[in-house]
């Protein structure tokens, strides 16, 4: 495909200089461009800041017809179509929220067999609820003037990625009513089971793929215990790596934002908070206000993210447990688009899993932002997909937990993608760290603890089993009289990381469950260990091993 004999390549070439100024393109980029051009189903794989956009617009312009971008933002689709008319390319969109009279000029142009709109933009909702559209997309059929359909953002088709929207579903009614319109799904994130399900559910037929790697070089990778003193960290982190810098603080709950935003502010920080529940006009101000350079540092929910297209973000900051390895991989991307060298921080707390674990629960874990009403995981709460989510947030919790492992071999191992962690050179915490580790069988600790969560009736959390596995006599312990048990100071030789680390490896890797029980969304929340029967018989019966690596004492 990266043949430059194709019958357009002379007038490819020259616009993408004339009308985007691009003096090259990017890798995989004419690739792309030419499968579809050529008419194939095309999925392509590239990580953000990759250059997209190019591969739909620049057909576009030199096709003639109409091409039709489903895209699920409608501030994302503002922003490109700005761009798009900044570069004198006709582009439109077709939202509900539009005055009906200016809909009706939309579609007029849309009839005229002079129509002079180059690509039309639309929400997902609109193909699934707008019959008119629907009609319409079929007089431009008829007329031969429908170019390319393009789904942006196409992994929020499947419910195994971290933003599932039921109106992307219904997408694939766009290839059964026009089978011979090729159609262009790009996205920056997907694992394997994700892009069968775009595949699938958009109908694409013999799709041509183009992934490239979502290693980014010159993001810096670490993690870092969350203490109390967290917010000292951040104001010196900065202070010290990015003084002045723009950077992204990614906070779990809108409370948190602002906590956050007004302690940074206190240290004399250019700080500001976003999220799902600030009004649009605010929203919008702060939005500005940060392209202009006047703030510096955006607090946000995982509202803020998604068409942020500022190039010169020097570090994302994750003041909380992000809920899966792709969305956390996806909101590092934001940082570093320019390829200079930029720092990605996480603040890892046990206590933060317990509580992203219970938002999933209840459905109330805010998502990707996208049109007002569809920021909330209303599906959460049912059976597969809550499961799924749980297990997206255990892996992240493993990541955290990894200090041993190179964080982009990691990531990629997760997105399908092979790493010799050779090429990281350094640059992620624990490749910097240098250690030797040390295999240890912690299969007969891990018994005795499954054992006592067993003998404790299952209703305890996870540092009171570790009191009593660690022998202490406190309030509590008495209370229950469980200094009387047999197990009460099995682990005394062990140190608390040391035992604490193993029962979260045991919840983990599913011998135990965490039970979420009082229900207090932004305040403490508690939760009680559970023994997974299945899972934890093999080990009872000295039929599974569990074993950890250990830095070495040097
Ligand atoms: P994505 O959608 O993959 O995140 P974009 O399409 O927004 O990425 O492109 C990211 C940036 O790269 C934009 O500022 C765009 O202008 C720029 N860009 C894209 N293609 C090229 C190219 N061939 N040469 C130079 N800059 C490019
Ligand atoms: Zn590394």
């Amino acid at each position: 495909w990266s043949s430059r004999d194709f019958p357009w390549t002379k007038k490819l070439e020259a616009n993408n200089k004339k009308v985007f100024g691009n003096h090259s393109f990017r890798p995989n980029q004419r690739e792309i461009i030419n499968a579809t051009m050529s008419g194939h189903d095309v999925f392509v794989l590239m990580p953000t800041g990759g250059g997209k956009s190019l591969t739909y617009q620049l057909p576009a312009l030199i096709c003639p017809g109409i091409t039709l971008v489903i895209s699920p933002l409608v501030s994302l689709i503002q922003d490109q179509i700005m761009h798009l008319l900044q570069a004198n390319i006709p582009a439109t969109f077709l939202s509900g929220n539009m005055e009906w009279t200016e809909q009706q000029e939309i579609l007029r142009e849309l009839n005229s067999d002079y129509c002079k709109y180059k690509l039309l933009y639309v929400t997902p909702e609109k193909v699934a609820k707008s019959d008119v559209l629907l009609r319409q997309l079929e007089s431009l059929n008829a007329r031969e003037l429908l170019a390319r359909i393009v789904i942006d953002e196409a992994h929020c088709v499947s419910q195994w990625g971290h933003d599932f929207r039921p109106d992307y579903q219904g997408l694939g009614i766009l290839k059964q009513k026009f089978p011979n319109t090729p159609v262009l799904a790009l996205t920056a994130t997907a694992t394997a089971s994700v892009k069968e399900d775009v595949v699938q559910a958009l109908g694409l037929v013999n799709c041509i793929i183009f992934r490239q790697s979502f290693n980014r070089p010159n993001l810096w990778f670490s993690v870092i215990p969350k203490t109390k003193k967290c917010l000292d960290d951040i104001d010196k982190f900065i202070k010290e790596n990015h003084f002045d810098e723009c950077g992204i603080i990614y906070c779990l709950s809108r409370m948190d934002c602002e906590k956050v935003a007004e302690r940074l502010q206190e240290c004399g920080h250019k700080a500001a908070f976003y999220h799902g529940s600030i009004d649009p006009a605010q929203r919008a101000f702060v939005q500005k206000q940060w392209s202009k350079d006047e703030i510096n540092i955006i607090c946000a929910t995982v509202a803020f993210g998604m068409g942020i297209n500022k190039p010169d973000v020097r570090f994302v900051i994750h003041h909380s447990l992000p809920k899966s390895i792709e969305g956390y991989h996806q909101e590092c991307g934001r940082a570093g688009r320019d390829g200079q060298r930029s720092s990605c921080v996480l603040y890892y707390s046990y206590s933060d899993f317990i509580r992203v674990k219970h938002m999933i629960s209840q459905g109330v874990a805010e998502q990707s932002p996208f049109t007002p009403g569809h920021n909330r995981f209303n599906v959460a709460n049912s059976g597969r997909v809550l499961e799924t989510n749980t297990e997206n947030l255990l892996r992240m919790v493993s990541y955290c937990e990894n200090d041993v492992d190179c964080r982009r071999l990691l990531q990629l191992v997760h997105f399908g993608e092979k790493f010799d962690s050779a090429h990281c050179k350094k640059t992620c915490d624990n490749c910097s760290k240098i250690k030797s580790f040390i295999e240890k069988d912690v299969t007969d600790t891990a018994k005795k603890l499954v054992e006592l969560v067993k003998l404790t009736g299952q209703q305890f959390s996870s540092s009171h089993i570790l009191e009593v596995f660690r022998g202490s006599l406190n309030q509590f312990v008495k209370k229950h009289r469980h200094e009387t048990l047999s197990l009460h100071g099995a682990g005394k030789h062990l140190a608390k990381s040391e035992a604490s680390r193993i029962l979260r490896h045991l919840v983990i890797e599913d011998f135990l469950m965490e039970e979420v029980k009082k229900s207090d969304v932004y305040g403490s929340v508690s939760s009680v260990l559970k023994v997974n029967q299945s899972k934890a018989h093999n080990l009872i019966i000295g039929r599974q091993n569990v074993v950890l690596r250990f830095p070495s004492a040097i």
